[in-house]
């Protein structure tokens, strides 16, 4: 099966119907960047920055410097040869400790983490922010920002990203001016306020890893918690739904980054939800352009509607599961 499926690596990810969909990767490190072309990505949907902040115990603790983090970059974006990459600003706290004291607080993923962080060390954000618009020089980037919850949160960050633009303007430096800014929405409370991202921001992409700790209260990292964790909690579905709509009514492209983007089960569900950009790990790009192709959204569309009307998680996993069964 996975010599066929290598085959599909230069099929454009088009539905049966004829829908164009964006199947986008996931990186950590710029390197990363082969794996993904060899697996047919069009874009880097997420690139996490915070792999280059971590030493060799897996805590944040190492920081990279300007130069540093700019080669780090443009290394991604000249690997992905124009397609798009999208960088995250450092979402360090909870799962990423940062590897001081303050990282040992009672409930680190409620605690003063990713964007928090930033914005409480304004010098530190600003080095990367300089640093990724400096690789928008060389190629289409955007800007993704973890965690946002509150407006102000947004505007602090849209107002740093102006003081980085000044700042390398000073210094004759190239970058995009017109850079994409977009949100991570991974808290219920960003979705519930989907407005306020809405008028202030580019694009959004959900981070379901995030959302689903966060609306179902189980902690992502802990075990014992472990069998609580299911993307299929109509909780969630009613989260991704609202959000794609909502996104779309707005005229924002929005995307799924987290790890139900890559899972070829998931995928029906999430196209019949109106999903049309989906990141996910490497390895998993060519599973999930098999789904998309195999499926029209003629057919899809009402009976995710139906899934999306049902109460109990038993009664939508068989309907998804019976939605990967259908030839169309
Ligand atoms: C997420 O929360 O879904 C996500 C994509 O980010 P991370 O897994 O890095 O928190
Ligand atoms: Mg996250």
């Amino acid at each position: 099966a996975r010599k066929k499926l290598t085959k599909l690596k230069r099929t454009p990810a088009v539905t049966i119907d004829g829908t164009p969909v964006a199947l986008l990767a996931n990186i950590e490190f710029p390197d990363d960047c082969t794996a993904a072309l060899e697996n047919g990505a069009t874009g880097i949907g997420l690139f996490r920055s915070e792999f280059l902040f971590m030493g060799r115990s897996g805590n944040v603790s190492r920081i990279p410097g300007e130069e540093e983090q700019f080669e780090a970059y443009k290394k991604a974006v000249t690997l992905m040869k124009g397609r798009p990459v999208t960088i995250r600003t450092l979402d360090i706290g909870a799962d990423k400790p940062i590897g001081t004291p303050e990282s040992s607080t009672l409930n680190p993923a409620l605690g003063r983490r990713a964007i928090r962080y930033c914005l409480a060390e304004p010098e530190l954000f600003l080095v990367q922010l300089r640093a990724i618009l400096r690789a928008s020089a060389f190629g289409p980037v955007k800007l993704l920002v973890p965690m946002l919850v509150h407006a102000f949160e947004i505007d602090q960050t849209l107002a740093l990203i102006e003081q980085a633009k000044t700042q390398l303007r000073e210094a004759n430096r190239k970058f995009d001016e017109n850079i994409k800014v977009g949100a991570m929405v991974e808290v219920p409370a960003a979705i519930l306020g989907l407005p306020m991202f809405t008028s202030r921001l580019d694009f959004i992409s959900i981070g379901t890893n995030d959302l689903i700790q966060y609306t179902l209260a189980i902690d992502r990292v802990d075990p014992e918690v472990a069998y609580l964790y299911n993307p299929l909690h109509p909780a969630i579905l009613s989260m991704l739904s609202m959000t794609i709509w909502a996104a779309d009514k707005a005229g924002i492209p929005v995307s799924v980054c987290g790890e139900v983007a890559g899972d070829p089960h998931l995928t029906r569900l999430l196209l019949g939800m109106g999903l049309r950009e989906f990141s996910m790990h490497p390895a998993q790009l060519l599973n999930v352009k098999q789904e998309v192709l195999s499926s029209d959204l003629k057919i899809l569309k009402p009976k995710v509607e139906n899934i999306l009307a049902l109460v109990e998680e038993e009664a939508i996993e068989k309907a998804v599961h019976d939605l990967q069964l259908d030839d169309m």
